[in-house]
C-alpha cells in the first residue's frame, strides 16, 4: 500500500521561505501605509507655500503698480510745472484729484531749484524740512536725473514709516526745480491689499535693517509656518514685503490619516499573527495526522490477518496487505468491486450469494468459516469475523471484515483426527491381537475337554460293543452332559469377545452392573484360573441401574481385571484374590476391582493415564487411557487408591439411573 506521507515533501522542506513573501509584502505595505500621510501633508504644505509665494507677488505687483501710477502722475505734473505753471486754482485742484486717487499720498511740495519750497499740499511740511533720507535720495537724484525713492523713516512702535519720493524737475537739460511726494506706508498696504489677503496673512514692509515700517494682520499674527519675503524694487529705497500666513501646519487630516493608519496596520499586524498561528496550528495537526496514518498504514501492512471494508452496498473500498496475499489478488483488482468476488470458489458460489443477501439485509453472520480461491485455483480455507463499520458521527457506512488464513490450523486439526483414528484403531487391534490369542489358548481348554469326554463316550460304546455288554446310560449321559457345558462355556467366550470386538456405536441403554459383570465373568474367570487368582464378585442385590453402554463397560472391567491379575504375578498364590465389588449412593454407582499386586509407584502415578505408558514389557499402555475416556463419556469418574492390605483399587463411577427393579 502506498503513504504519500511518510516522507516530508519538498513543499514542507522550503516552509521557512513560504513566510518571507508574505512578511515582507506586509512590511511593505505598512510602509506605505505610514508614508502616505506624511507625503500628502508635505504636498499640502508645499502648496501652501506655492499659494502664498503667488499670493505675496500679486500684492507686490500691486503696491508696486499703485506707487508706479503716483510716480507716472507726478512726473505729468512736474512737466506741467516747468513749462507753464498752472494758476495756484488748477494745480490745487489738480493735486485734490491727486490725493483722492492714491490715499496713501499724504504731501506734495514743489520745491524751486535752490530747494525752497513753492507750494505745499496736504500735510504741512515739517518745520525742520525734509528728512534726512530724503535729503540723501535727493542727492542721488541729482546725481542721476532720475525720480528716487527715499529709505523708510519716521517709524517708532506707536508711528507707521513714511517714504517720499523725489522728482528732480528739468527743463531742456536745465534743473528747475523738484517735486517731494510723501506716502504712508500703512496706508498704502491698507488701501492696496484686499481685505482676504489680510485675513488669511500678517503682512509687513521691512527697511533695509528689517525693521517694521507698515503692517496689517486682520486675521491675527502670522503662525510662522508658510512665511515669504519679497523686494518692493523701489528706485533708491530698499523695502521689502513680508507675509507669514495665519494657517499652521495642516494636522486635522494626518491625524485622521496616521490614526486609522496605525489601526489598520494594527489590525493587519493582529491578523497576521492570528494566521500564522492558525496556520502553525493546522501544520502540526497535518504533521501528527500524517504520523498516525504513517503508523497505522505500517500497521495494516504487518498484519497478518487479511482487512476488507466494504460499503452498505457491499462495494469493497479497503483491503490490506494481508488480504491481498490471502487471495493472490493485487488491491487495483478488489478496491471498487461488487460480488462476484473474483476470489469466490465456483462450489461454494451458494453460500457466498446467501451471506451476501445477509449483508445487503443488514444482518451479518459475525463469525464463520468459509474457503476462498486464490487467484491460482488454490482453495484458501479462512475464519471470516465481520462487524459493522462506524463513521465518526455514529453512522454505519458499510461492514469490516478481518479474515483469518487458517490452512495450518486445518491441517493440523485432520493430521491430529488422522492420528487420533490410526491409535483408536490400533488400540482396538491390539486389544483384538490379545483377545484373540487369548481365546486360541483359553478355547484350547473346553474343546480338549470336549474331545476327552467325547472319545470317553465313545470308548464306552465301543467297550459295550465288543463285550457285548449293556451301556451304563448314566455314565454317558454325565460325560456328554460336561461336553455340551465345555462346548457352551466355548461358546460364551466367543461372543462376549466378539461383542467387544465388534465395531459399533455408542449405544445407551439401562444396564445392570450385575449383567457388565456376567457377560465378563467367562474371560475373566479363564484369565484368573490362568494365573491362579481366585476370584470374588459382591454385589449387592439393589443396586440401581445405569445409562450406558453395556459392550463399552464390560471393556472397562475387562481391562481393569486384566490389570490387576497382572499386577498379582508375583504375590504369593495364597493372597492372589481378585475382588469385584460394587456400591451405590449420592446417586451414584461405583465399582472397584481389588487386587493385592504390587501397587503404583508415585513416578507410574503420575503418567497412569496416558497413552502407551506401560511399564510391561509386551504392554501398549493404552488400556487406562481407553477406560478413562469411555467412563467419562458416560459422565463418570475413573479412579485409583492403594489397597490398605497391599494393592491397588480402581474405581469407577457412574451416574445412577432412577430407582428400577433390578435386573439379572
Ligand atoms: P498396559 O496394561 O498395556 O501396560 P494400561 O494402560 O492398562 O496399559 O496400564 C498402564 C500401566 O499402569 C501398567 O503398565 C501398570 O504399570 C500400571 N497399572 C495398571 N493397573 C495396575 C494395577 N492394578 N496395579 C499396579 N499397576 C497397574
Amino acid at each position: 500500500m502506498k503513504n504519500p506521507f511518510a516522507q516530508p515533501s519538498p513543499e514542507q522542506r522550503s516552509r521557512p521561505w513560504r513566510w518571507l513573501v508574505p512578511v515582507l509584502l506586509v512590511l511593505l505595505f505598512l510602509a506605505v501605509l505610514i508614508w502616505l500621510p506624511w507625503q500628502a501633508r508635505q504636498m499640502e504644505s508645499n502648496e501652501r507655500q506655492e499659494q502664498l509665494i503667488a499670493d505675496t507677488l500679486w500684492v507686490e505687483q500691486t503696491l508696486r503698480f499703485e506707487l508706479a501710477r503716483s510716480e507716472e502722475a507726478l512726473a505729468a505734473l512736474g512737466a506741467d510745472l516747468v513749462v507753464a505753471p498752472p494758476a495756484p486754482a488748477v494745480l490745487k485742484a489738480r493735486m485734490a484729484q491727486m490725493f483722492k486717487n492714491g490715499p496713501e499720498l499724504l504731501r506734495v511740495v514743489w520745491l524751486d531749484a535752490s530747494g525752497k519750497p513753492l507750494a505745499t499740499h496736504g500735510a504741512d511740511l515739517p518745520a525742520a524740512g525734509l528728512p534726512e533720507a530724503t535729503v540723501q535720495a535727493a542727492e542721488m537724484a541729482h546725481a542721476t536725473r532720475r525720480g528716487r525713492y527715499s529709505e523708510p523713516y519716521g517709524a517708532t512702535p506707536s508711528t507707521h514709516g513714511l517714504i517720499d519720493f523725489y522728482l528732480p524737475l528739468y527743463r531742456q537739460g536745465e534743473y528747475q526745480g523738484s517735486l517731494v511726494a510723501t506716502y504712508s506706508l500703512q496706508v498704502l498696504l491698507n488701501e492696496t491689499v484686499p481685505w482676504w489677503f489680510a485675513q488669511d496673512n500678517a503682512l509687513a514692509l521691512l527697511d533695509r535693517e528689517d525693521h517694521v515700517v507698515a503692517q496689517r494682520a486682520a486675521g491675527g499674527p502670522g503662525r510662522g509656518v508658510y512665511t515669504h519675503r519679497r523686494d518692493l524694487d523701489l528706485p533708491g529705497a530698499l523695502v521689502a514685503l513680508s507675509t507669514d500666513s495665519v494657517k499652521g501646519a495642516p494636522q486635522l487630516l494626518p491625524n485622521l490619516l496616521v490614526g486609522s493608519v496605525i489601526v489598520l496596520a494594527l489590525g493587519l499586524v493582529l491578523s497576521l499573527v492570528a494566521l500564522w498561528r492558525h496556520i502553525s496550528r493546522t501544520l502540526a495537526a497535518e504533521a501528527a495526522l500524517r504520523q498516525q496514518m504513517a503508523f497505522r498504514t505500517a500497521m495494516e501492512n504487518s498484519l497478518l490477518t487479511g482487512l476488507r471494508a466494504r460499503d452498505l452496498e457491499g462495494r469493497v473500498t479497503y483491503v490490506n496487505r494481508a488480504f491481498c496475499q490471502i487471495v493472490g489478488l493485487p488491491e487495483e483488482e478488489l478496491v471498487g468491486k461488487k460480488p462476484p468476488m473474483p476470489y469466490w470458489a465456483p462450489e461454494a458460489m451458494a453460500d457466498y450469494e446467501e451471506r451476501f443477501r445477509g449483508v445487503l439485509s443488514g444482518n451479518i453472520t459475525p463469525q464463520f468459516e468459509t474457503v476462498f480461491q486464490r487467484s491460482d485455483g488454490v482453495r484458501v480455507p479462512v475464519l471470516v469475523f465481520e462487524a459493522p463499520l462506524v463513521d465518526v458521527y455514529g453512522k454505519q457506512t458499510g461492514w469490516m471484515s478481518s479474515v483469518l488464513d487458517i490452512t495450518d490450523r486445518k491441517r493440523v486439526e485432520e493430521l491430529n483426527r488422522q492420528q487420533e483414528e490410526k491409535l483408536q484403531a490400533s488400540a482396538r487391534l491390539a486389544t483384538m491381537g490379545e483377545i484373540s490369542s487369548m481365546l486360541a489358548h483359553e478355547l484350547n481348554q473346553p474343546l480338549a475337554a470336549i474331545s476327552s469326554y467325547t472319545a470317553g463316550a465313545l470308548n464306552m460304546l465301543e467297550r459295550a460293543g465288543a463285550a457285548g455288554g449293556e451301556v451304563q446310560p448314566g455314565m454317558l449321559k454325565r460325560a456328554l452332559e460336561q461336553a455340551r457345558q465345555q462346548a457352551q462355556r466355548a461358546g460364551q467366550i466367543i461372543r462376549s469377545v466378539h461383542e467387544f470386538v465388534k465395531k459399533r456405536e455408542p449405544l445407551r441403554e439401562e444396564v445392570t452392573i450385575r449383567s457388565v459383570v456376567e457377560g465378563v465373568r467367562a474371560l475373566v474367570d479363564l484369565q484368573a484360573r490362568q494365573a491362579a487368582v481366585a476370584l470374588r464378585v459382591e454385589l449387592p442385590p439393589d443396586l440401581p441401574p445405569v445409562l450406558a453402554d453395556r459392550i463399552l463397560l464390560e471393556q472397562v472391567l475387562l481391562n481393569l481385571t486384566r490389570n490387576a491379575i497382572e499386577a498379582m504375578q508375583d504375590t504369593p498364590p495364597e493372597h492372589r484374590v481378585l475382588r469385584i465389588q460394587a456400591a451405590h449412593g449420592r446417586g451414584q454407582v461405583s465399582v472397584s476391582v481389588i487386587d493385592r499386586g504390587h501397587g503404583i509407584a508415585p513416578e507410574v502415578a503420575e503418567r497412569l493415564f496416558s497413552p502407551f505408558h506401560s511399564t510391561k514389557a509386551e504392554g501398549m499402555g493404552m488400556g487406562l487411557s481407553i477406560c478413562r475416556t469411555a467412563i467419562e463419556f458416560h459422565g463418570g469418574t475413573l479412579t485409583h487408591a492403594p489397597n490398605p492390605a497391599g494393592g491397588t483399587i480402581f474405581t469407577f463411577a457412574l451416574p445412577a439411573q432412577a430407582a428400577a427393579p433390578a435386573l439379572g
